[in-house]
């Protein structure tokens, strides 16, 4: 099985426990205002590699994996080449390598719960982003609806599935405490969450935009002070 692959990271150290080798893959159809990435969201770009040859490349750092490490494959958007991914994570659990799939949930169906079941399977953490809890906002923000990654929060959480949540804070956009709170109240229903991490918004990829010759959409707005980092963090009891 052949995947779209944007690019790899051999020693990444924020996505997921310990040193672990990082996939990103190309192509999502999310557009998250946010999003520092935006050379991963055509679905036609990137290269293209087997699930094998991704996994020998993995499995040459295996000794690395320390502290947990393992492989996580994010994005662009992991779930949209759901196949791919369970026949990479499949081979690299089979080396005793622990697998994480860094996510939005959007691909997630409230009508076909079960369609990925088999990569559920063989991944062992769920890192979910959970972007906005209002639905409103979320349209705004990412341009779809928040309903699918709500529900796959609550299917891993049925299921037992093991999750981190992640929540991007970005000023005057994703900072209200009362969406904070509403998040939380939220993530208080879930059974298997592991981690809370609130991420910093920051301004590193407006670059990319310049270059792709794309508006960047969140121009002015400047990183969250310490101060809100620490709210968010408070408010969203973050587990450490
Ligand atoms: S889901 Fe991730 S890759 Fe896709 S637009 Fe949002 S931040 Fe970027």
């Amino acid at each position: 099985m052949e995947g779209h692959i944007h690019s790899f990271e051999s020693f990444g150290t924020v996505d997921g426990p310990g040193i672990r080798f990082v996939v990103f893959m190309q192509g999502c159809p999310m557009r998250c205002k946010y999003c520092h990435n935006p050379d991963t969201w055509p679905f036609a770009g990137g290269k293209t590699y087997t699930a094998a040859e991704v996994a020998k490349n993995a499995l040459r750092y295996k000794n690395y994996f320390t502290g947990g490490g393992g492989i996580t494959v994010s994005g662009g958007e992991p779930m949209a080449q759901a196949d791919f991914v369970q026949e990479l994570f499949t081979l690299v659990r089979a080396a005793g390598v622990t697998t994480a799939l860094d996510t939005s949930g959007i691909m997630f169906n409230p009508s076909d719960v079960h369609r990925f079941d088999g990569l559920l399977d063989v991944t062992d953490l769920v890192l979910l982003d959970i972007k906005h809890i209002d639905d409103a906002s979320h349209r705004q923000l990412t341009g779809h609806s928040n309903a699918n990654v709500l529900a796959f929060a609550k299917y891993l959480s049925d299921m037992g599935k093991d999750m981190w949540i992640r929540h991007v804070l970005v000023p005057g956009i994703t900072d209200d405490d009362d969406c904070l709170t509403r998040l939380a109240e939220f993530i208080s229903g879930l059974n298997s969450v592991k981690k809370v991490e609130v991420l910093p918004y920051h301004t590193m990829g407006e670059v990319k935009y310049k270059n792709l010759g794309i508006d960047y959409p969140l121009r002015g707005v400047q990183p969250p002070s310490a101060e809100r980092v620490a709210n968010a963090k408070r408010i969203l009891g973050v587990i450490r």
